[in-house]
């Protein structure tokens, strides 16, 4: 029996959270009474809950109208370095010891920041969040399907611009619907000429097609979400009967699927927890590892994703260890960071935890 205590105490890695989703809704108000800014709501908790009874209506695009209140704060060095640090500071209160923190600069120049600026304020806070709690990160930089694909070519050069200042890799997000990936080919490109890193979220809001042009057409590393994967499967209860040759691709050559189950709720990528394919991936090998995607917008921490898994697909300890070295092992960090959180952390201290609860085991 996994119990919530044991959950706080696992050493997590996540990977798929983006950092205008999941900012303090104190902070967000304050940053609003400094800058003129307006918002729905003037009470924190009032403002959480708008923003998530915005994005709870199960559309992708409905979805993302919340983050326009966020990133109107978002437009000073001040705020983009504060919210930078508190996002560190508020992973490592649920045991993170490892992040891959995402956003797209290119939304953050109202003020008349140009992109350098507007990265190097990010990193100075992740940065200074890292001295104060040891919580290691990378920077994932995001282009939005919806703009020309010369912007996310130079997002691409911005991203590989800074590879040795803490930026891992470069991602592709908004609205997927209408929107392929293959409209931006020049920016993937861009990247995999320069031996650098790929995530796309892709079979989110759109199906099957869009995972296989994110891996076959834009050469992606990891797929975020991947939820619809399940149409290239014929499912029998809680089997996968047949799997096409995508499914295999993806399982074959240990693509990782950064899979998180409350935001698809509430974008409508799955029905509800029970209906949701993770549990069939996990259990059938597929490299899958549960992230939070927007802890403000879907009201959840990894804790919380944790708590679900466990409820919902009767996962046990040695699961939970699982899926955290799947993600550990499918992070941007160079193969000997990975190595060493894998073995200098991650596994000593799930055998403690093991101990702990089973002394026999
Ligand atoms: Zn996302």
């Amino acid at each position: 029996m996994v119990t919530r205590e044991m959950i706080k105490k696992i050493p997590k890695v996540e990977l798929h959270d983006h950092l205008d989703g999941g900012l303090r809704p104190e902070t967000i108000v304050e940053l609003a009474q400094e800058q003129g800014v307006e918002l729905p709501e003037t009470d924190p908790k009032k403002l959480a809950r708008w923003l998530q009874r915005g994005a709870n209506r199960k559309s992708l695009s409905l979805y993302l109208e919340s983050f326009a209140v966020t990133v109107s704060v978002m437009q000073t060095k001040q705020a983009l370095e504060r919210i930078a640090y508190e996002h560190i500071l508020d992973l490592k209160k649920e045991n993170v010891v490892y992040a891959e923190i995402r956003f797209a600069p290119i939304l953050h120049q109202k003020s008349g920041l140009n992109l350098e600026a507007i990265v190097e304020s990010v990193l100075s806070g992740l940065s200074r969040g890292r001295k104060e709690t040891g919580l290691e990160y990378g920077l994932i930089l995001c282009a939005m399907r919806d703009q020309d694909y010369s912007i996310s070519l130079e997002v691409a050069e911005l991203a590989v611009a800074f590879r040795d200042r803490g930026v891992v890799a470069f991602d592709i997000a908004g609205d997927e619907n209408g929107h392929p990936p293959k409209k931006h080919l020049e920016a993937f490109q861009y990247i995999r000429n320069r031996n650098f890193n790929i995530t796309i979220h892709a079979g989110e809001a759109f199906g099957i097609e869009s995972i296989w042009q994110a891996l076959q057409i834009c050469g992606a590393h990891r797929i975020g979400h991947a939820t619809r994967l399940l149409e290239d499967m014929t499912i029998s209860g809680t089997f996968i009967e047949k799997m096409g040759s995508l499914s295999h691709f993806i399982r074959d050559k240990r693509i990782p699927m950064e899979v998180c189950l409350s935001s698809n709720i509430h974008t409508g990528a799955a029905e509800n927890f029970d209906s949701h394919p993770f549990p069939l991936y996990f259990k059938n090998g597929f490299r899958v590892c549960l992230c939070t995607d927007n802890r403000l917008m879907s009201n959840t921490t990894l804790s919380k994703e944790m708590e679900i898994a466990v409820e919902h697909y009767n996962l046990s300890l040695r699961d939970l260890e699982k899926l955290t070295l799947n993600a550990m092992k499918s992070a941007f960090l160079h193969y000997d960071g990975r190595i060493r959180i894998i073995y200098d952390v991650i596994k000593p201290e799930f055998a403690r935890l093991r101990r702990e609860t089973n002394p026999f085991d």
